[in-house]
């Protein structure tokens, strides 16, 4: 019986070797750019904390070409608000959030930027399904598209008070699209690298993403559960599904990163934004 704990234990010594040595991940690239801007009252980011002043802020989206596929996590803003800032594709939530963007800040047009088209994607991640977020959805009919299976149910029937930031036209064509309907965390390639984490707060199924790079180290990619730097220091964000649980995902992002040394990439913040090196600069 010893012998063969002792063997056991030797296997998952080796185990944890073999995939230490995995997640060391040399060959992942991951690409950060913005799908234009979106202009809004601080007070939606930060509640009642500079509600009145209007702020540009950035949309990011990230590309992440891993060894075992493509990824696009977020696919931002339609490319139906290029023409008139999103009056009519968007309608009167435009007057609100009024967004800025060019054709070729498109997802499609930034992968053919470093050699890739959306065919070549094989997972897209949706940190959720409001309009700054999921909006090129419907470029990738063959990918595999992974969201908290809660967002997919609210995103087609959301509850009255969140309505205004879904756009059904972004995914209405979506239904038999292949989705990876998941609840709670998941280790995607069972290595570390590509880690999906439950952050539901902002909506009720809101995911962010955790990259761990070979030289970067572990980067915990906030999407919208975090937008601001003043999020991070108690100031409750503004659009939220539920705020008990939208500052217990702050809490749980924050463990992580002071656990693993890492840093957490907010969703909005122009000022930390304009710190990245953007596509076709990567990170390692
Ligand atoms: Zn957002």
């Amino acid at each position: 019986m010893k012998k063969v704990s002792t063997i056991l234990f030797s296997l998952s010594l080796v185990f944890a070797i073999l995939t230490s040595a995995d997640a060391q991940n040399s060959d992942i690239k991951m690409y950060v750019t913005t799908s234009g801007t979106l202009e809004l009252d601080q007070g939606w980011l930060t509640a009642m904390t500079n509600v009145g002043t209007r702020i540009d802020i950035p949309v990011p989206m990230y590309i992440i070409d891993h060894p075992r596929g493509l990824i696009v996590f977020d696919t931002g803003m339609s490319v139906d608000v290029v023409p008139d800032d999103g009056e009519e594709y968007w309608g009167p939530v435009s007057q609100a959030f009024t967004p800025s963007m060019t054709r070729d800040q498109g997802i499609d047009e930034q992968l053919q930027r470093i050699g890739k088209s959306v065919d070549d994607v094989k997972y897209v991640i949706h940190s959720h399904f409001h309009l700054d977020h999921a909006g090129n959805i419907s470029m990738f009919p063959n990918a595999t598209h992974i969201v908290q299976k809660a967002e997919l149910k609210n995103a087609w029937w959301p509850e009255q008070f969140q309505r205004a930031a879904y756009v059904l036209d972004d995914y209405k064509n979506t239904r038999n699209y292949n989705f990876m309907e998941i609840t709670g965390d998941l280790d995607l390639f069972g290595d570390g690298s590509i880690e999906l984490i439950d952050t539901k707060g902002h909506t009720q199924g809101h995911q962010s993403l955790i990259v761990r790079l070979q030289n970067e180290g572990t980067v915990i990619l906030a999407a919208d559960a975090a937008y601001m730097p003043e999020n991070l220091q108690g100031t409750i964000p503004g659009i939220v599904w539920n705020v008990e649980a939208a500052m217990e995902a702050i809490e749980r992002m924050k463990m992580i990163r002071d656990r693993e040394n890492g840093e957490i990439w907010l969703g909005h913040s122009m000022e930390q934004f304009q710190t990245r090196r953007l596509l076709p600069e990567y990170y390692d």
